[in-house]
């Protein structure tokens, strides 16, 4: 459960976020609701700051922003997702396990019988007549086996599907948690996997850190909507100029990271050199009114990891020759020191 507020702080965050809502212009349904409550109670850095943004100069927020600002900052697929797998499985494993356990039960029944049919038969002298009766008694027994174990099989053959299904989701959501749901690029959870992955196979690799130059002009100028589509033009750029291997993460907001294995230094600035000339020449379209925006530019720092340095010191020293690209006068790229 994502809330924690007990009664008392979400009756005084009913009447802030009613007062809040009515501020603006979209309606009072429960996906502004949920908006304006993370953003009250304040549980939501990333929503905080995009809504801080939105509002300066008192700007009133319609349906339509309130509803991206939902679909961005406060829906949790995955989390769902994550949910109704449990759900599944618990359904999976009460069939089967039930059903195994009724199959167990009728096994070790099988075996006492078998067992004191065995003692009497040991009882010789025995009559035909007994026999007979005795074979019988066998004959019932495993076919009352044979019914249990048939059942067993049903289920087991009922839930395969379900299984199947259940582990197609759980690959999904592996994935899925990776993946950065604005930009299809691997998420920072997903370049922490890849960097920590090429430090210990020890075969050497280039960091490029990248931030997009005056970003904020970008918003500031033709709202966040835009803004958005220019990070997932830009992230194209990037994932289109490198090679399959390497990998292009969405670092953070507008800060992207590009892991180049089996890469040295002199190959590795050629590279960020490439992205940087890339995403300078690019044109971006703002299709509504046709205009064409084209002073996009990118700052980078690369480094290649030296051997046995942590990928915090690393990062720290790439991170070092973003910001003097940066106080360079931006569009640049800095090899660390
Ligand atoms: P600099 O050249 O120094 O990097 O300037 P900047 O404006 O890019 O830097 P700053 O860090 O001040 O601003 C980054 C901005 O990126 C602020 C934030 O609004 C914006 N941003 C971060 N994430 C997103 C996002 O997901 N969508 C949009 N539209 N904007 C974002
Ligand atoms: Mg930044
Ligand atoms: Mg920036």
């Amino acid at each position: 459960m994502k809330y924690n507020e007990n009664l008392a702080r979400t009756k005084e965050l009913l009447r802030l976020v009613i007062a809040q809502m009515g501020k603006h212009d979209a309606p009072f349904h429960p996906v502004n609701y949920a908006v304006w409550y993370e953003y009250m109670a304040g549980i939501n850095d990333a929503l905080n700051r995009e809504v801080n943004e939105l509002t300066t100069d008192s700007k009133k927020l319609d349906e339509n922003i309130v509803q991206r600002l939902f679909d961005k900052h406060v829906s949790d697929m995955t989390e769902a997702k994550a949910r109704r797998i449990e759900g599944y499985l618990n359904r999976v494993l009460g069939v089967v396990g039930s059903s195994a356990n009724e199959a167990f039960g009728q096994v070790d029944r099988y075996g006492t019988s078998l067992t004191a049919i065995d003692k009497e038969l040991a009882q010789a002298p025995m009559s035909q007549e007994t026999l007979h009766l005795q074979v019988g008694e066998v004959l019932r027994e495993t076919r009352g086996m044979q019914d249990v174990l048939s059942t067993l099989k049903g289920h087991l053959t009922a839930t395969r599907g379900e299984v199947e299904q259940l582990r197609d989701e759980l690959n999904r959501l592996r994935e899925e948690v990776l993946i950065d749901a604005l930009t299809g690029l691997v998420n920072r959870r997903g370049f922490d996997e890849r960097i920590q992955h090429f430090v210990a196979s020890g075969s050497g690799f280039c960091l490029v850190l990248i931030d997009i130059d005056h970003f904020k002009r970008v918003n500031d100028t033709y709202g966040h909507v835009f803004g958005d589509s220019v990070l997932r033009a830009i992230a194209s750029t990037l994932k289109s100029s490198v090679k399959g291997r390497d990998v292009v993460a969405r670092y953070g907001g507008e800060e992207f990271a590009v892991l180049l294995p089996e890469t040295g230094i002199d190959a590795g600035h050629i590279v960020a050199e490439q992205l940087r000339d890339r995403v300078a020449r690019s044109r971006i379209r703002r299709t509504k009114v046709e205009e064409v925006i084209d002073s996009i530019t990118i700052s980078a720092g690369v480094a290649e990891h030296r051997q046995s340095e942590t990928i915090v010191d690393l990062i720290e020293r790439v991170d070092a020759a973003m910001y003097a690209s940066k106080d360079g006068g931006r569009n640049k790229v800095t090899v660390a020191a």
